[in-house]
């Protein structure tokens, strides 16, 4: 018996199976789809491989044999094999990587040991703060001082972080000493709260429509607005299927800002549940993958990745937040879950849902023109008010030297503290300043790697780069003058924080960014204790606008709308009215009056006066004329092509001829344009160029793409990136 097996091996020209005998042994065993480990090239050395295919008879000679089955459980079903050629064929990616991304490849077995605990180690001052003081000025060690400088400020930091040797160094002499905690998983104990709500009338119409289509392979936009009960209808719906005896996938943005729905999940369906993120250990992963192969679990909630579950009796998927970009992976396979969701759907015929209080606009296009079935809730849940809007113009506040927060803000916050409700204040843009510069020269402090400046965070005073990581211990003197006189400039959520104490030294204050929750767990702690009303006011940058239920707030401010109005991107409207009416969104849903607080330098923008006036609808119809107009999606499809090199020359160059080849092969209808620079042109120290394609039907632009595609697969600085319907161009 011999298997056709397809091996994981990087590079795309071998992108195909190659033919293996099947030991005695293993004869019984060996199925396609299974993860088996084979020789190959020189050395024979050992490498995984999927079998696509089974056959007894083989007119090739000599042939290699299957060393061993890597995983007897995690096999790829039939369902899955045909998936991932549509991976293949929609991402221009290669087959072998469509099916790793669908079977993580680190899960083997043999490396995992199932069901551990992971524990992480951290650091935290052992002698009174003084003693380490005087300790400081005594010793000559840089990077002691440096560890035990952060830990005056913060109570514990992350072992692995630092350097193991000065760590060691540290801990000898008694001065920290370490604290074991085991990283957070979900509670799973109290499981199976029976208490169940009736439906709204609404939540009822859209459940009943969905059911009584159950095996139809219908996609559905479910648009309810902020506190409308969304989450309800989705776990009636699933209740049904799993009565049934089918299974469900419900995806959600990220895995952190959705605790709470995940809680609300584990609570309704105990251990019926699965969960599946990148932030799962090796082991958590593995169990919940074994829980869904062995039917154990019906319900797979997770972000992205999660649409590949494999089950064989799906019965509904649920896609929450359907608008979030973090559907379409950014690396390859560029692919979005929700197109995966749609075949899903119709292989399994079943409906999809698509949730949202702000769809795109090419998924509410679809449902108005019937393509996808329009279900509504246009009410909050309880008769809960939506809070009032009021734009504030900061030009005016400026005059009046209020500069980062208006006088009207000021003055509700306070109000709020009175009253002991809370407040959610957003701001885009984290670390203390955000622009570094020498008032003497004007110089300004950039990313070496990358065309951007750095920001300045004040815990750390370090500067640093959001794209490439790069860290720069914040120097006392200019760099080109060698004057004293670097200032930072901007106000970045670090600095507001200070603000804020300064205004309100009597107020509870947290703040939430990727600073604040880089720690495994702090993000859930800091959600947590606001719901619990330990803080008065939460700060933060985006991620405080999803999907959180907070009953205790009344006021949201907008520090600045124009950051995200100002990008220049062809959905900035709709991305600046999606964020904003989510932020908003946090605000009054437990039926107390509430009120949001945008502050911004374009009062008569449209967006904001949508944001407003609270109208999806009007929005929607004035950005969807200038697509029109512009030829964007969606009655346009788009293609971006990046043309990537560590040297300019080469990327310019090569960018012309990509632009070429397609000019010369596409439809007249289809429009490229380019090459231009990218947003940011370098990045990391790779330059990129950009091409983008606007088509309706073109019958030979994928052929043309796959040409260039094999044109640089071997290129030896050049690479391409090809991305069908970018989010972003
Ligand atoms: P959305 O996701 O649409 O913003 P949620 O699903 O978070 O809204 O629901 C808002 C709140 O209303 C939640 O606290 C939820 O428990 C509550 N809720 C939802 N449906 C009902 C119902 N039928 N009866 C009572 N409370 C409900
Ligand atoms: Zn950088």
């Amino acid at each position: 018996m011999y298997a056709e097996v397809l091996i994981e091996y990087k590079v795309k020209s071998l992108d195909r199976s190659f033919t293996y005998e099947i030991p005695e042994g293993l004869r019984n065993i060996i199925k396609v789809g299974m993860k088996v480990s084979v020789p190959f090239g020189q050395g024979d050395s050992l490498i995984n491989g999927f079998v696509t295919n089974i056959k007894y008879d083989s007119n090739l000679g000599n042939l290699k044999s299957i060393v061993e089955v890597t995983d007897r459980e995690l096999v790829l079903n039939e369902e899955l094999m045909e998936l991932g050629k549509y991976l293949r064929d929609t991402t221009l990616c290669t087959l072998i990587s469509a099916y790793q991304t669908m079977l993580p490849s680190s899960l083997k077995i043999k490396t995992i040991k199932s069901n551990f605990q992971k524990v992480d180690t951290y650091l935290k001052l052992k002698m009174p703060k003084e003693f380490i003081k005087s300790y400081l000025e005594e010793t000559k060690g840089k990077n002691q001082k440096e560890i035990l400088e952060i830990l005056l400020k913060e109570e514990k930091i992350l072992k692995k972080d630092h350097s193991a040797s000065t760590v060691k160094t540290l801990l000898t002499k008694g001065l920290i000493e370490e604290e074991k905690v085991p990283t957070y998983r979900i509670d799973k104990e109290n499981a199976k709260d029976f208490s169940k709500v009736t439906l709204t009338e609404d939540q009822q119409n859209c459940y009943d429509e969905v059911m009584a289509n159950l095996d139809v392979a219908n996609t559905y936009l479910l648009h309810g607005v902020t506190g409308s009960g969304k989450t309800e209808v989705y776990m009636h719906l699933i209740e049904q299927v799993i009565k049934k005896g089918k299974c469900a996938i419900m995806l959600v943005p990220e895995i952190t800002l959705s605790m709470q729905i995940v809680n609300n999940f584990y609570k309704r369906f105990g251990s019926d549940v699965a969960i599946l993120h990148s932030a799962l250990s090796q082991g958590e992963k593995y169990d919940e993958y074994l829980k869904i192969m062995r039917g154990d679990a019906h319900i797979i909630v997770g972000t992205r990745s999660a649409i590949f579950a494999p089950i064989n009796r799906l019965g509904i998927i649920i896609i929450d937040e359907e608008q979030s970009e973090s559907y379409k992976q950014d690396n390859t396979p560029r692919y979005n879950a929700i197109d995966i969701a749609k075949w899903r759907s119709e292989y399994h015929r079943i409906p999809l849902i698509l949730g949202s209080a702000t769809p795109t606009f090419e998924t509410y296009a679809r449902s108005l023109k019937g393509v996808y079935k329009l279900l509504t809730l246009p009410k909050r849940v309880n008769d809960a008010k939506l809070p009032v809007v009021k734009v504030v113009d900061m030009a005016e506040e400026a005059k009046k030297r209020n500069m980062v927060l208006s006088g009207y803000l000021k003055e509700q916050l306070k109000n709020r503290l009175e009253l002991h409700e809370q407040s959610i204040l957003l701001l885009n843009r984290r670390g203390f300043g955000t622009l570094v510069t020498c008032t003497s020269c004007g110089y300004t402090f950039k990313c070496p790697n990358c065309d951007i400046t750095l920001t300045y965070h004040k815990s750390s005073n370090a500067l640093r780069c959001h794209y490439c990581g790069y860290f720069l211990r914040k120097p006392e003197n200019c760099p080109e003058c060698k004057m004293h006189d670097i200032q930072d400039s901007g106000v970045g959520t670090e600095r507001l924080e200070e603000q804020l104490h300064k205004l309100y030294p009597e107020a509870r204050i947290v703040r939430m960014d990727a600073d604040t929750t880089s720690k495994k767990g702090s993000h859930e702690k800091i959600i947590q204790d606001f719901k619990d009303e330990k803080y008065d006011i939460l700060l933060g940058t985006q991620m405080i606008s999803k999907g959180l239920d907070f009953p205790k707030v009344t006021l949201v401010g907008v520090v600045s709308a124009d950051a995200s109005l100002n990008i220049p991107d062809f959905r900035s409207g709709e991305r600046t009215y999606a964020l904003l009416s989510q932020v908003a969104g946090r605000a009054g849903r437990s039926g107390l009056e509430s009120e949001v607080i945008i502050q911004t330098y374009n009062p008569d923008n449209f967006t904001i006066k949508m944001v407003e006036m609270g109208t999806f609808l009007k929005n929607y119809q004035y950005e969807m004329s200038i697509r029109k107009k512009l030829k964007y999606p969606p009655y346009y499809y788009l293609v971006g092509i990046k043309v990537c090199s560590k040297v300019y020359e080469d990327a310019s160059i090569e960018a012309t001829k990509v632009y070429n080849h397609i000019k010369g092969s596409i439809s007249r209808e289809s429009i490229i344009l380019g090459p231009t620079t990218a947003g940011v042109f370098r990045i990391n120290s790779v330059y990129r160029f950009q091409i983008v394609i606007k088509y309706r039907h073109d019958e030979s632009l994928t052929k043309s793409l796959k040409e260039i595609d094999e044109m640089y697969i071997d290129h030896k600085t050049v690479y391409l990136e090809i991305d069908m319907n970018p989010y972003y161009i």
